[in-house]
Order: C-alpha cells, then structure tokens, then sequence
C-alpha cells in the first residue's frame, strides 16, 4: 500500500490551490474562516463558480457532467476547498440524490433534474428522519398510496436540513405496512411547492435555523418522480448513506479550524506571553494535531484501498467518529482559549459586517454558537454509537 500522493497528485493539488484563490469570492471565505454566518446565496455562488470551472460535479461520472476524478483527487479537492475557507458543498443534492438518480433514476428524471443539481440552480433536503425513525430508519411511517397517476403522501419529516432554501425534497415513504419494515419503503422526489408542504424551524441551542420540521398533508406527488421500483428504496437509500460517508473525515475542516485555533492562542496573552506558548495549552493544540495527522493517514490507507477499487465498508465509521471528535475537540479548545469572552452566545454579532457592541475580541464573538453548533457532528450521519456498533460487528465480529 503506497500512501504517498504521486507527482501527478501534487499537480493537481496545486491546480485546485490556484484556482480556489482565484474564485472563492473574498466575503465567502472570511465568513467561513473566522466561524460566521453563511446564506443561501454563499453557498449557490460558490456552487456555480465550482460549475463554471467544470467542478460542480467532482464526484460525479463524466457522462452526467461530472469530473470522473479519481477517489484520491475528490480527496484533494475538498482537502484543499474546506483548508482554504470554501463553504462546505451542500450535499443533498450533489453528492445524496444525485448519485441516485444517476445509479436508478429514470432517464427523464436524470434530464429534469441533474444539470439543475450541478448549476446549484435547484437546491435538494434530505426527508428521511422522522420523530421516532432516526437510527431506526427502517421504521418511516410516512405514507405514500398509490390514486391513479399519483401518490398521496402524509406524514411528518424531521431534522431536516436547510428544507427552508430547498426547490425539491427526496423522502423515504412508506407503500407497503404488510411486508417486513425494510421491503414496504420507496423513494420520492416532492416538489417543496407542492400544495401541503409545510416547513416549521427548529431553532438549535446556538440559535441557528438550520434545520426543520417538514410536514405533507395530502401531497399529491406524480408517480413518475417515483425512483427505481416501489418498495425498493432501502437499497437506494443505503446506497445514498454509502456517498453521504465519503470523505466523512473532514480533514480539510479540521486542518482549518486548527489554523483558528493557533491563530487565537497566538492572540490571546497568558502570564504576559501568547497563550500557544503556554506548556500545557500548547501541549493539547499537540495532542488534537497528533490525532488528526494519525486520522489522515488512516484516511489516505481508505483512499488507497478505494483506488484498488475496494468499496469503503465498516472503516468509514472510524473515519466519522474519530474526525467529529477531533472537529468537537477543537471547538473546545477555542471556547477555552478566550475564556469568559466565549461565553456569551450572540448570533446577532455573527453576521459578517456586524458594527454593533461585541464582548472582547472580534474572533471570540461566533465562538459559543461555534462550540453548541459542532455537538451535532456525533449524532447526524449516523449516531458515534451507531457507528460504534458497526464498528462492533462488522471490524470485531463482537
Ligand atoms: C443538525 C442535524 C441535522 C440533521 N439533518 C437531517 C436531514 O437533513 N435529513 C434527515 O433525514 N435527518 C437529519 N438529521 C437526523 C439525524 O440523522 C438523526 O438525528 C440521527 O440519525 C439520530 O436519530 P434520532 O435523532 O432519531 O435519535 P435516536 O435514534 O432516537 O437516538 C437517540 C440516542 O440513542 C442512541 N442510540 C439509538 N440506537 C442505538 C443503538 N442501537 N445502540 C446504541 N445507541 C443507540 C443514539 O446514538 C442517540 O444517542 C439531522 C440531525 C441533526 C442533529
């Protein structure tokens, strides 16, 4: 196994370099950098700068638009974007359903809705969770009957991701209660304009909406933006978890967010010296970086067994919760670093340009909303113990 990048890789890693300090709008970046707040129009601008350069798609296949990179160069690539401060790419569309329509969508829904997806033009939420179905995925309860060219759809959908900006909601229904949980479910394309969609907030601890309630009370949905075969979608939505776990590391993230930290623990005055020279804060900056250099190596050996074309299996989950603990960890450290300067939450001072009056120092303002925000790294994707059980069964054979 060579985990060395080839010359061909560095290349390209100098491609990427270039390019993202060429086109990541200035006022972008400095949200991300320094823990602001990101709006809709951040995250499309950045999508269609990405879809100008030919990029939208850089996990995708070169027939659909996409880059056809290889496992290692889609490594590079959101390595350097998320260290150089680009907005994560919202995934629900590009890198969720995309890869499902691609694999079992018809050829009209990969027509209607792909290129959309890689302009940035129409943006995608994920209706999988429900009030009681979170780890328990199989046991959705929303309904979708069958009524000539239609389904009518009723239920609730919860957590769910940024559904306030979205065109289009990709759902987990149910069309079959008499079979066993995981064979009665099929996978739905519902317009968000529909009549009986109805999306409440969920305001997090941090103060944020970034996440709501998704309630369908008699959606008609036409049964052609049903995907593959009715009772079938398990195996697509498995399939989709199986992209939404690809570069699940963050190490690009965490790289960045660990420059912040040494940033602030430069600025910061301890005993009359910056706080980075202090023995035992310097020696926890060490031991996050130590683990996080140890998470990329075990990362590039995922990489590298991906390249010999192995599908990533159970490794994934240590990939997930060693990189949000790693990403926890750090806010944590930066929460410390200013002290009581952390505590006060004010989402209202987050906002890039904000003029108004700020406890201590400009970076210490987003960094208690920062901190309440990253708590949820352990439970989306699959719960840390939900990875621990895989981890259990399927590494250990426990
Ligand atoms: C910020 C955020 C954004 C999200 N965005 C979306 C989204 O866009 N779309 C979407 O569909 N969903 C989304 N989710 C939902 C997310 O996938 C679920 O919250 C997650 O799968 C956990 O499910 P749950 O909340 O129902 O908790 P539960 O499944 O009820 O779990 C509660 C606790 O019990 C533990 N637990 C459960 N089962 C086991 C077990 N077998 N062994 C050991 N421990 C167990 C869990 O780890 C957890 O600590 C989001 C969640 C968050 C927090």
């Amino acid at each position: 196994m060579n985990l060395n990048f080839t010359a061909e890789d560095n290349a390209f890693r100098q491609q990427v370099r270039d390019f993202v300090a060429r086109a990541l709008p200035a006022d972008i970046q400095y949200k991300v950098v320094n823990g602001l707040i990101l709006e809709r129009d951040d995250y499309v601008r950045w999508q269609a700068a990405l879809h100008a350069q030919g990029w939208g798609g850089s996990s995708w296949a070169a027939e659909f638009g996409g880059t056809g990179w290889s496992a290692v160069k889609k490594y590079i690539f959101e390595e350097e974007c998320a260290a150089a401060g680009a907005p994560r790419i919202i995934p629900f569309g590009v890198k969720m359903v995309a890869p499902v329509i691609m694999a079992f969508g018809s050829p009209a829904q990969q027509q209607r809705f792909l290129p959309n997806i890689l302009s940035g033009q129409e943006w995608w939420c994920q209706g999988y969770s429900e009030p009681g179905s979170g780890s328990d995925l199989a046991s959705v309860k929303t309904s979708a009957v069958r009524d000539g060219g239609s389904y009518v759809v009723n239920g609730q959908k919860t957590w769910t991701t940024q559904a306030q900006y979205a065109d289009w909601i990709f759902c987990l229904v149910r069309t079959d209660t008499e079979v066993k949980p995981q064979r009665g479910i099929s996978f739905l394309l519902i317009d968000m304009k529909s009549p009986g969609v109805t999306v409440r907030p969920i305001i997090t601890m941090d103060g944020a909406h970034e996440v709501n309630e998704v309630w369908l009370e008699n959606v008609r949905v036409p049964a052609e933006n049903l995907v593959g075969q009715e009772n079938q979608g398990w195996t697509y939505a498995k399939f989709l978890l199986g992209h939404e776990r690809t570069n699940i590391a963050g190490i690009g993230i965490a790289k960045r967010e660990l420059a912040r930290l040494k940033r602030i623990a430069s600025l910061e005055i301890k005993n009359g010296k910056p706080l980075i020279k202090d023995p035992l804060f310097s020696a926890r900056i060490a031991q996050v970086e130590i683990d996080l250099v140890a998470l990329e190596i075990t990362n590039l050996r995922v990489l590298s067994a991906e390249e010999q074309r192995r599908t990533p299996g159970p490794e994934a989950s240590i990939l997930k919760i060693k990189g949000t603990e790693i990403q926890q960890a750090i806010t944590e450290l930066l929460t410390q670093a200013v002290g009581s300067y952390a505590l006060p939450l004010r989402r209202d001072a987050m906002a890039a340009g904000y003029q108004g009056d700020a406890a201590g120092p400009f970076y210490a303002t987003p960094l208690a909303a920062n901190y309440l925000n990253m708590r949820k790294l352990s439970i989306y994707g699959g719960s840390n113990e939900i990875q621990k059980n895989i981890i259990a069964q399927m590494i250990l054979g426990l």
